[in-house]
């Protein structure tokens, strides 16, 4: 299995290195809203989708008009994942499945540019995304971004590195699975990609920066905030976090663990991501 990380769009809010940890000033960050596509013998495999091209053309009121403003997204057609990926030389009709991380905005706008393809997700994220009980999940789903019908899943499988891990997804390679880390969104899930070499888990935004998975723990304050903001469950946030920096400490030779708004990829990734 051959893994890219492709950045499907971005966000440049305003506070340079307080979000991102890198830009100098305080202007506009860069945020990337990083995507896997995986060669599989299942075709063409997305985890996650970024803004797609109907946020482009109709930013607001598509997104709402609150995070459009706060998060600033940068949207451009040629950055879209579908863009993205027949400049990698790929034609957009054999992407066969998606697999969501979780369905914030950020995340979920290319979905309506793969109609043909089959969208996984967690069932506790689907019911969420279909409830919008408060006004950040008023904000953060989109029903015009998840009109694409969804293949939902709860039932645990054999536990991945001692973590529960949800397996048997539709028509996807036993490789292919979730590992839930809630507290972002309820049903938040990391996504588990089995490559010749070891293992990627792209964490979505169980963490902001890698630079959390690290001795000692740092993170932007901006990030830090955004973090508290959106999140719907705080004990159950940091817990997902404890558990990824435990894997990341004993076992970061045998997974890459990747995040979406982090503007770099972590050392060492790219022996089983190309970029
Ligand atoms: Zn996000």
């Amino acid at each position: 299995m051959r893994i890219h990380a492709i950045e499907c769009g971005s966000m440049r809010p305003f506070g340079g290195r307080l979000w991102d940890g890198r830009t100098p000033g305080l202007g506009p960050a860069h945020l990337s809203c990083r995507c896997l596509l995986a060669e599989t013998d299942a075709g063409l495999v997305l985890v996650d989708t970024g803004f797609g091209l109907d946020d482009v053309n109709h930013p607001v009121p598509r997104l709402s008009r609150a995070f459009y403003h706060a998060d600033r997204p940068h949207l451009e057609a040629d950055e879209t994942a579908i863009a993205r990926l027949r400049r990698l030389g790929f034609d957009p009709h054999d992407v066969r499945h998606i697999v969501m991380t979780h369905l914030d905005f950020d995340h979920a706008g290319g979905l309506t540019d793969f109609p043909w393809a089959a969208v996984h997700v967690h069932a506790r994220e689907a019911a969420a995304s279909r409830r919008r009980a408060t006004p950040v999940e008023r904000g953060r789903y989109r029903p015009p971004q998840l009109s694409h019908p969804m293949k939902e899943y709860e039932a645990p499988g054999e536990p991945w590195f001692d973590l529960p891990a949800v397996r048997g997804l539709e028509g996807l390679p036993p490789s292919i699975f979730f590992v839930p880390l809630p507290g972002h969104t309820e049903g938040h899930c990391g996504v588990a990609l089995g490559t010749d070499d070891g293992w990627v888990l792209h964490a979505g935004d169980a963490i902001f920066m890698h630079s959390e998975l690290r001795e000692p723990l740092a993170m932007p304050p901006l990030a830090a905030a955004y973090a508290n903001f959106m999140q719907v469950d705080r004990a159950a946030r940091l817990e997902s976090r404890r558990v990824l920096r435990a894997l990341a400490r004993e076992h970061g030779e045998e997974v890459t663990i990747l995040c979406t708004h982090d503007p770099s990829l972590p050392p060492g990734a790219e022996r089983r991501v190309s970029a």
